[in-house]
């Protein structure tokens, strides 16, 4: 298996799951190498490697937090199921509408009460008919947007990156990056 995660530009064997190095926060890197003698972190920290008996050196990882940011924003380009829109719809025209219907009603029959059941009643209307269009699946994602959740998954759980030369992979398949793509 060891051999299927080697790098497919440079066949470094020097590559990690992008998902474990984001989980871990941490870069591991072959401590024979002096080229990667020291880092310093994010925050300011200063890490050294220069010690070659260490087989492994860890630092807090600049590259995890980039790797992750890459992910969010490429999650919030995607966005999410159309659901949401749905109900931001009722919240802020459902909502006004149905309080200026339940003054109306208040009003025609002289009952406040009356209004504010009818305000309710339409909002609780408003929200089971989301609810059950949604189980009719009117809400579910564009074929777009499933392509991009699909390969956002496949990325999160298969992608690799190699420490060497920077590529991003995933071992046995030679689609490109998502970053290199663009969100329509
Ligand atoms: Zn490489």
């Amino acid at each position: 298996m060891s051999s299927d995660m080697s790098c497919p530009k440079c066949q470094s064997e020097n590559t990690q799951k992008i998902s474990l190095i984001i989980q871990q926060g941490t870069v591991e890197t072959e401590g024979q190498s002096n080229t990667f003698g020291s880092a310093i972190g994010s925050d300011g920290s200063y890490a050294s490697g220069s010690s070659t008996t260490t087989i492994n050196t860890s630092s807090q990882s600049q590259l995890a937090k980039k790797l992750e940011t890459e992910i969010d924003e490429y999650r919030k380009k995607v966005g999410g199921s159309p659901i949401m829109g749905a109900y931001v719809l009722l919240t802020f025209i459902g909502v006004p509408a149905f309080i200026y219907a339940g003054y109306k009603a208040g009003s025609f029959f002289h009952a406040t009460w009356i209004g504010w059941c009818v305000g309710i009643c339409l909002f609780i209307v408003g929200a089971v008919l989301i609810d059950t269009l949604d189980k009719k699946g009117w809400f579910a994602p564009d074929e777009k947007t499933k392509v991009w959740w699909d390969r956002l998954d496949r990325w999160g759980e298969a992608g690799c990156y190699c420490h060497r030369c920077g590529a991003k992979f995933i071992p046995g398949s030679d689609e490109p990056h998502f970053t290199t793509m663009k969100v329509e």
